[in-house]
């Protein structure tokens, strides 16, 4: 058991998708906000969070790629020092991002003293895409918003506690190959079958596509929970402000969306 120092506290700031459409529960872009001990290290920036970082008070910024639902909210700076690969950094030159530094691929490295690793996945050919392993002394997690494939999924997800997975689409496949390479974004049912080959317990959804936005959050979280069910995982959408913690522990990850910590992150903002 960790200590309580080494406690991680995670944070769905947004969980929105690259789409045109909103709600309540699914308001702003995808991001993930990690708080451990004075780290406050958010993963991806989209164009919602311009001009909203000041509630988020990041102490440093991760990016997995360079589209604008991951990168937009960076166009004018950024208040910490921004982590990416060298092809993301490269695509943000003319953002006026004063601390920049490369994150190398499938190496570990130190951000917050947490070790991130980014794992190459296949979803864009002009914003190549990352994944992060991220591991703590409490337990370790894979954040993966965007993906088509993952290569060698079941060594990338091995032993991890949590897959925080893309929920552009549910069943209906939204991939397609061009210049072999795939691109778009893999079904829900897909990335559980990956957690399935890695034995991972544990699947949450964010980056949310229409369906799920403008569905009803009930039934759609039923038959995510079931697809989950079928394949022996814990499976869920999640929304803007459900937390999840480390060291796993069933019953704390039963917490719901907390709305104060979400206007301090955001909303105070307007
Ligand atoms: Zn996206
Ligand atoms: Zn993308």
């Amino acid at each position: 058991m960790a200590a309580k120092n080494e406690a991680v506290e995670l944070t769905f700031l947004g969980t929105r998708g690259e789409i045109g459409v909103r709600s309540r529960r699914h308001q702003r872009h995808s991001a993930l906000l990690i708080e451990h001990g004075n780290a406050r290290v958010m993963i991806d920036c989209g164009a919602d969070w311009l001009g909203r970082l000041d509630g988020v008070a990041p102490t440093a910024i991760v990016l997995t790629h360079a589209h604008l639902d991951h990168a937009g909210g960076l166009v004018r700076g950024a208040p910490c020092t921004v982590y990416a690969t060298g092809e993301t950094l490269r695509l943000l030159r003319r953002f006026p991002i004063l601390d920049r530094r490369r994150v190398p691929l499938k190496k570990s490295v130190a951000i917050g003293g947490l070790r991130f690793k980014a794992y190459p996945v296949q979803h864009s050919i002009r914003a190549p895409a990352v994944g992060y392993r991220v591991s703590t002394k409490a337990g370790s997690f894979f954040y993966l918003p965007d993906v088509a494939r993952l290569p060698n999924a079941a060594q990338a997800l091995s032993g991890i506690d949590v897959f925080i997975g893309d929920g552009a689409t549910i069943r209906r496949s939204m991939v397609r190959v061009k210049q072999g390479t795939t691109i778009g974004h893999a079904p829900i049912t897909g990335q559980l079958d990956w957690c399935v080959k890695a034995h991972v317990g544990h699947a949450v959804f964010t980056h949310c596509g229409s369906p799920i936005v403008r569905g009803d959050p009930r039934t759609l979280s039923a038959i995510v929970r079931e697809l989950g069910r079928e394949r022996n995982i814990d499976a869920r959408l999640a929304c803007d402000g459900d937390q999840l913690f480390l060291p796993w522990n069933r019953s704390a990850q039963e917490t719901e969306r907390k709305p104060d910590k979400l206007d301090r992150a955001g909303r105070a903002k307007g």
